[in-house]
């Protein structure tokens, strides 16, 4: 392993910490010498208004649990001192880019990449730590900070509960029974990736019959567990296109289940 010793270690973060958050920082706390974590929700990255409102809020939890785990800098911006700034450059998405999420949240990945510009400005991190469950989020920003900062972004595995659920702020918003629903629909998604891999390896498939196989479960998980997809798609991790033979790739969704909505990746 590579220590930065004497550097920062920065996790950006939206709150409502969990395990997945936890884990980030002990791999800052493991690679840098200083680890700060920043709790801001973004508004220019919300999309929906009521999405905004309805985001979980946990400040008084967030500090003990930072407490805790002898976080070294606590970072609570407000959004003035974020915002007293104008734009200075407009980020825009290329053409490439606007899948996923970027094709489903109008705005969402430059507000991303708009207060991450700011907030690396302000900090100067020598490494940010970003979780692998939101890999297009990693993979944007990755690119977009190679151009512009001497840092690195380290990517940390996604923490999921005994049920495979993956740890998220929006778990909050549902209750038992739908958290179980997530669980169930992710083995159905481990097992149409399993298929996927078998059939790459034998080299038994085209892309035309990998849409054929995704659309059958997508039309079983909808019917069975009233969720409204919004995307599953089988994309390569090299650069995020559909082509996945002799590539390592993964199983990319969104949906919603009951007016929440969930991303992972398999
Ligand atoms: P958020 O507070 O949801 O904006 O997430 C802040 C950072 O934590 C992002 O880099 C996320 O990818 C990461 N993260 C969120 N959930 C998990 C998880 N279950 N496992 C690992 N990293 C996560």
């Amino acid at each position: 392993a590579i220590y930065h010793e004497n550097d920062l270690g920065f996790i950006p973060t939206m709150g409502s910490l969990h395990k997945g958050h936890h884990f980030l920082i002990r791999s800052s706390q493991k690679l840098c010498k200083k680890t700060l974590v920043s709790i801001f929700i973004n508004p220019t990255q919300f999309n929906s208004k009521n999405d905004f409102k309805t985001y979980p809020r946990n400040l008084y939890k967030d500090l003990k649990f930072l407490k805790k785990l002898k976080v070294d800098f606590v970072y609570l911006p407000t959004t003035k001192q974020i915002y007293k700034n104008k734009k200075l450059s407009q980020i825009r998405l290329k053409k490439s880019q606007k899948i996923l999420c970027a094709k489903m949240r109008k705005g969402h990945f430059e507000g991303v990449l708009d207060v991450l510009n700011r907030f690396i400005k302000l900090i100067s991190p020598k490494i940010m730590f970003m979780g692998e469950k939101d890999y297009q989020q990693f993979f944007l920003v990755k690119d977009f900070i190679k151009k512009r900062f001497n840092m690195s972004v380290y990517l940390c595995k996604t923490v999921r509960n005994s049920n495979r659920v993956a740890l998220s702020s929006r778990n909050n918003l549902l209750n038992k029974t739908n958290l179980k629903k997530v669980g169930l629909i992710n083995n159905k998604l481990y097992k149409l990736k399993r298929s996927i891999i078998t059939k790459n390896q034998s080299k038994n498939i085209t892309p035309k019959k990998i849409k054929v196989l995704i659309k059958k479960t997508e039309v079983e998980l909808t019917n069975k567990f009233n969720i409204k997809i919004e995307y599953l798609e089988c994309r390569n991790l090299i650069n995020l296109n559909t082509v996945i033979q002799n590539k390592p790739f993964k199983l990319f969704v969104a949906y919603y289940l009951n007016n929440v909505r969930l991303i992972d990746n398999f």
